[in-house]
């Protein structure tokens, strides 16, 4: 527990009760601090909430910069220095155009600009050792794609102070301790806990408000880390999580949670509120609303996440919760994901063969794939299952190494990929036991011709993934969404209604 910060921030109620102040962490994410404007919008949220209580603020690069930062080292490992000097260059241009519309106050600018600047230099530097050595090892990947945050973050909490909330930018290498796989840290929950708790609970009692780098972490030796692609939102959970927080709001740049993706299923709308379950199966959301981790740190102790419009404040948004609230039906949303490869490995020879289904899925977690889907029929002719596009290479050519041996024993026919097809997910915890809904789904999917390539529901039942080809992934989601009334109501309906 928070000790120090619960017993200071008590306030006195009216009648003289004691009312302890929650404890509320924010995260922005990259669009919602994307420029000038956007950041202060985000201060003004940051303002309101600061009034009811304790907050802690976490924050994406600006949107765009962490792609660029990205760019940067693999140029420099290319050893196109032109490009490198190109990327830094639009970057202190987009953070001195931030800088000089937020900050008023010629001494904090100047201060910010000056940290700025040291940031920007040590990214240089990176880039020189990169491109003298000619190798971008992962450890300096995660050097620079860090920066981001690590420029941010002041900005957000220079902007916070002009509005008269006290804030201090903390760098989250100091709370958050990770193993040491680079760029995909895993926390490691304890250590995390007393070093957050030790480092933010004075600044918490004193009413300031820490504004913290998403996306970063440093291991037991302070080395930085990272926790993957679009991880800030994972850095919220783990401190609203290390902090004992009453909740996580993670401010975003759509309504919140939709029954579908709102530019492939115009009529899509927004979920009340749904489980950690269904929002965990949603995780790779069209709109990806969530880092596939993020739920998983504050489960077990039950904190509600929120997920709002940074843009649309005023709008509930969704609330993640452990029960979610039924919709009646079974089905709740749909997602699809199509920077995706399906992979087989088969041919007649693998039937029987007891040892392919083990070495296939040892060389994915060899490579570290992140296996998406995996299906095998009783004829076990073959096994296919999907990983992100990125993965595809590597895993091809791991598992053709693998079963070479089989291969030119012709025990293994083939291993094949093919990167144009999608999976449609459709999603709802209390499909559990509700007979038909496959039944619906693929009555829906045949009425429009959408050709079904494979199918796998796990034993929870709270998830039927099929997979089609990419051209028919949004005809598939647009028929299925009908078919279970997802949409937002018709003009026929709300009328119906306002008349019983
Ligand atoms: N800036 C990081 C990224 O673009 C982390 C995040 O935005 O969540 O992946
Ligand atoms: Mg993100």
């Amino acid at each position: 527990m928070l000790a120090a910060h619960r017993d200071n921030v008590e306030n006195r109620g009216i009648d003289g009760c004691e009312m302890k102040r929650p404890l509320r962490v924010m995260k922005f994410g990259g669009t919602s601090v994307g420029d000038s404007a956007c950041i202060a919008r985000v201060a003004e949220i940051v303002r309101a909430a600061a009034c009811e209580s304790s907050v802690v603020v976490v924050v994406s690069a600006m949107s765009g910069v962490t792609n660029h930062l990205i760019e940067a080292a693999n140029s420099a490992e290319a050893n196109d220095q032109g490009q490198v000097a190109r990327i830094f260059d639009a970057l202190r241009e987009q953070h001195e155009k931030a800088l000089a519309a937020l900050i008023r106050s010629d001494e904090s600018r100047a201060r910010l600009a000056k940290s700025t600047e040291e940031i920007f230099a040590q990214g240089e530097r990176l880039c020189e050792g990169t491109y003298l050595l000619r190798e971008l090892t992962p450890r300096t990947l995660d050097a620079v794609s860090s920066l981001g945050e690590r420029l941010s973050a002041p900005i957000v909490a220079g902007k916070l102070a002009e509005l008269g909330v006290p804030s201090d930018s903390i760098d989250a290498g100091e709370l958050i301790v990770t193993d040491s796989y680079h760029g995909g840290a895993a926390p490691l929950m304890e250590a995390t806990r007393e070093r957050a708790q030790a480092r933010l609970s004075s600044q918490l009692g004193q009413g300031i408000v820490p504004v913290v780098t998403g996306f970063i972490g440093a291991n037991a030796q302070g080395v930085l880390t990272t926790l993957g692609r679009g991880g800030s939102d994972y850095s919220a959970t783990i401190l609203g999580a290390a902090l004992d927080a009453d909740e996580v709001v993670i401010w975003t740049d759509v309504d919140g949670v939709l029954t579908a993706d709102p530019r492939l299923v115009p009529d899509a709308r927004t979920i009340p509120e749904i489980s950690y379950r269904e929002a965990a199966e949603l995780a790779y959301f069209g709109a990806k609303v969530l880092h596939p981790k993020t739920l998983r740190p504050i489960m077990p102790a039950g904190i509600p996440v929120w997920i709002r419009n940074s843009f649309a404040p005023d709008r509930a948004g969704t609330k993640i919760t452990a029960s979610g609230r039924s919709n009646g039906g079974g089905v709740k949303a749909l997602t699809a994901i199509q920077d995706v490869a399906l992979i087989a490995v088969g041919g007649p020879g693998i039937v029987g063969l007891p040892d392919v289904v083990g070495r296939t899925f040892s060389t994915t977690a060899e490579v570290r794939a992140n296996v998406l889907l995996i299906s095998q029929s009783s004829s076990q002719n073959d096994i296919c299952f999907i990983v992100t596009a990125t993965d595809a290479k590597r895993t091809v050519e791991a598992l053709r190494t693998e079963f070479a041996q089989d291969v030119a024993h012709e025990k293994v026919e083939h291993i094949t990929v093919d990167p144009n097809i999608a999976i449609v997910a459709v999603v709802g915890e209390n499909m559990h036991g509700t007979p038909g809904v496959a039944g619906r789904t693929f009555s829906a999917l045949g009425q429009q011709g959408v050709n079904v390539i494979a199918i796998a529901q796990g034993s929870s039942e709270s998830n039927i993934s099929f997979v089609v080809e990419e051209k028919c992934m949004k005809t598939a989601l647009l028929s299925v969404h009908r078919e279970f009334g997802l949409g937002a109501p018709s003009a026929a309906e709300r009328t119906g209604s306002l008349r019983s």
